[in-house]
């Protein structure tokens, strides 16, 4: 089945056998994520390896992610394994308390700051919002609170804010290593966990710089704060995600759906790619097939327009990895098939501006293969842009983005509706038109007698894309 939307796949202990991988990447795996919340540098380095070398054997362009752990802020750990609390009881979180004496009235942090980043009233929310307390006081290093929802609490679970406003710097000395690695592991896309605003992820571009590296870099969306600053912060970035896990914490579910609508709106809209994540397909972690509401929940995504959809545990540590790609695959195909009719966004609209020539090359093209109902879209392209911008139109023509450059293959890889196509030559190379139609007809994508479109630069002036050719697919053999 055709499919339009990628597939992000979070690698863990339950994807590392070799044989695992090469199903869940043939299942359609697009993207993969390196958590670096979890485990070593060196299961990131042996996992980006082992991914490198199934995609190479299968003849895949699969990118990589590397997630940066961000300043998660959590409790420390208990001297005897987990706790019960009850609803009404008093419990304290003491940043003075040492890492493993936790027990049924205390536990410490190790985020220093918390006694000055919560006052007396507001709610702690505590791994992932199961188990909640209000604060009562704070007296020196102690936030001293009590129960609302009671539940199990083990070692090293996150703490979240209501409505945000835990002060954390977005990148922690940790996350700058982490970062100068991820560069060395080469990976096409960096994400920056709970980026507050565009100050945050103009820092990450710096250290990016510095590194000499050139990966895109992602805007996790899940803090309350970057809510208000969403603008700035999309325009900052090259993808978003929509990080719902710990958004949904921090403004709770009510308005969850809404903000899922507009982020994806909004990094569209800014010609920026996106990623819904967390949770989609929950109950796959241990059941062979998905519940009704995840169904729907990913369909939903589809038509909210996401380029991506995300895994998490569900191929990390699930029981049924494999399975549930291709049920993920499954949905997105079938949620396509039944979008509703696409509202031209506001470049297609007649009085739209366009700046810049690849721009206007690639909304023509956009709108004209629709018109024309043409099979496909070529775009021959070194840096992906005007691929990237064509598929902002919400077009159900399939755009394959020709290049020799496998850096914007993998980009590519996470863009909706483009298929990444390895092509050795440039858009100003002689005959590159009719190689390039040979090579989908090769492919068995394009059929004699249908129209396809091609953008390409012919090398003058920036070298960009400046041209728009229709063709008609003939038999040259
Ligand atoms: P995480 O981010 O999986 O790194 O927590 C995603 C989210 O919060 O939804
Ligand atoms: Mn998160």
């Amino acid at each position: 089945m055709n499919r339009r939307t990628k597939i992000v796949a979070t690698l863990g202990p339950a994807t590392d056998d070799p044989a695992i991988l090469r199903k869940l990447l043939r299942a359609g795996v697009d993207v993969v994520r390196l958590n670096f919340s979890h485990g070593k540098l060196a299961d990131q380095q042996r996992r980006a390896a082992a991914v490198r070398s199934a995609a190479a054997e299968l003849g895949l362009d699969i990118a990589l992610l590397a997630d940066l752990q961000g300043p998660k802020i959590r409790i420390e750990s208990f001297a005897k394994g987990a706790v019960e609390l009850a609803e009404g009881q008093r419990f304290t979180l003491d940043t003075a308390l040492a890492a493993d004496a936790g027990d049924e009235q205390a536990v410490g942090c190790a985020y220093k700051e918390l006694p000055q980043d919560v006052r007396a009233g507001d709610v702690l929310l505590l791994n992932d919002g199961v188990i909640s307390m209000r604060v009562d006081a704070v007296e020196g290093t102690r936030v001293s609170c009590t129960v609302l929802l009671g539940g199990t609490l083990s070692n090293r679970k996150g703490i979240n804010k209501q409505g945000g406003g835990l002060t954390a710097a977005a990148l922690t000395d940790k996350d700058k290593e982490d970062l100068k690695a991820a560069v060395a592991l080469d990976v096409d896309f960096i994400a920056v966990s709970f980026p507050r605003d565009a100050a945050d992820m103009d820092l990450a571009r710096q250290l990016l710089r510095d590194a000499d590296g050139n990966a895109m870099l992602v805007a996790k969306i899940e803090r309350a704060e970057a809510l208000g600053n969403l603008r700035e912060l999309i325009a900052a970035s090259d993808v978003v995600m929509v990080a719902r896990g710990d958004l949904g914490v921090e403004i709770g579910d009510a308005e969850l759906p809404g903000w899922q609508k507009r982020i994806i709106a909004e990094s569209r809209e800014q010609n920026k790619m996106v990623i819904t994540a967390t949770q989609m397909m929950e109950s796959m972690i241990s059941n062979p097939v998905p519940t009704r509401a995840e169904v729907l929940d990913v369909a939903n995504a589809v038509m909210d327009g996401t380029d991506a959809v995300m895994l998490s545990a569900e191929t990390a540590a699930g029981k049924y990895p494999v399975k549930t790609v291709e049920a993920m695959a499954r949905v997105c195909a079938g949620a396509e098939l039944t979008l509703p009719p696409s509202q031209p966004r506001d470049s297609l609209r007649q009085d739209a501006h366009f700046a810049r020539t690849d721009e206007a090359i690639a909304m023509a093209a956009a709108w004209t293969a629709k018109n024309m109902h043409a099979q496909a879209i070529i775009a021959l392209t070194e840096s992906g842009s005007t691929a990237l911008m064509m598929a902002r139109t919400e077009s159900v023509i399939p755009i394959y983005a020709l290049t020799p450059r496998e850096r914007t293959r993998r980009r590519m890889a996470l863009c909706r509706g483009v298929y990444p196509v390895a092509f050795a030559k440039g858009g100003d190379a002689p005959n590159v038109v009719r190689e390039a139609i040979e090579v989908l007809r090769y492919r068995g994508v394009l059929a004699e007698g249908r129209r396809v479109l091609i953008t390409k630069g012919d090398g003058a002036g920036s070298g960009g894309t400046n041209l728009l050719k229709i063709m008609t697919v003939e038999n040259h053999s």
